[in-house]
């Protein structure tokens, strides 16, 4: 039996987020939405990330701006305030777990994800750091990623996908691949696999160094 936890990255949008609610809500899938800080400066948006979290979804930190991954950032201080922003707007949803997902760049992971400085704001702050295992490329190739998605599952226990609740069309396929997924027996849960999960409630579970650039 393949498990399958799904999180939905970089919004929330206006035109695709209520849709994506409405799906997992009709299925009863919990899952968890890491938001880019700015969006919820808009109201609209702020209220859909509320209304997620309303209706039993986890809301995650995914930076800031979600400009240029936190490791290659040369001002260590706008690094550490990408998380901060995102923090204090995250808060406001109701949320009071800390979840932090690293901007990687195109899904890579590797050194270029956090810096010391951002590792010691995670530590203060009793975060919990959110990888990932599979990600099907939903925005680069929204009327395709289904099946890449299907075979990402097969390959592995337990998968922590990545898809993006934003307008490329993707989502218009979300319910397919929930059908899909569920004919060929996935269980959805909404924990997160432990080798996705280098640090929790601040402290490290695997050595953290492989994803932390060497700049300070
Ligand atoms: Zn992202």
């Amino acid at each position: 039996m393949q498990k399958v936890t799904l999180t939905f990255d970089n919004g929330p949008e206006p035109e695709v987020t209520p849709r994506v609610l409405d799906i997992l809500a009709r299925r009863g899938l919990l899952t968890t939405f890491f938001v880019i800080g700015q969006k919820l400066l808009d109201p609209e948006r702020m209220d859909l990330a509320k209304r997620a979290r309303k209706e039993g979804h986890r809301i995650g930190n995914h930076t800031f701006t979600h400009s240029t991954p936190l490791g290659q950032m040369d001002d260590t201080a706008a690094a550490v305030s990408e998380l901060e922003k995102t923090d204090a707007l995250v808060a406001k949803t109701g949320e009071t777990e800390k979840l932090f997902r690293p901007f990687g760049g195109g899904g890579k992971l590797g050194p270029h994800l956090l810096n010391p400085q951002v590792v010691a704001f995670l530590k203060r702050n009793a975060y919990s750091c959110v990888l990932w295992n599979a990600i099907p490329r939903d925005w680069a190739d929204p009327d395709g990623w289904v099946d890449r998605a299907l075979e990402q599952i097969a390959s592995r226990n337990h998968t922590l996908m990545v898809l993006h609740d934003l307008p490329t069309g993707a989502m218009e396929h979300l319910e397919d691949f929930l059908d899909r997924a569920e004919s060929a027996g996935v269980e959805f849960h909404n924990d997160f696999p432990l080798d996705c999960v280098p640090m929790v409630g601040g402290k490290d579970m695997v050595p953290l160094a492989p994803y932390i650039s060497a700049t300070a």
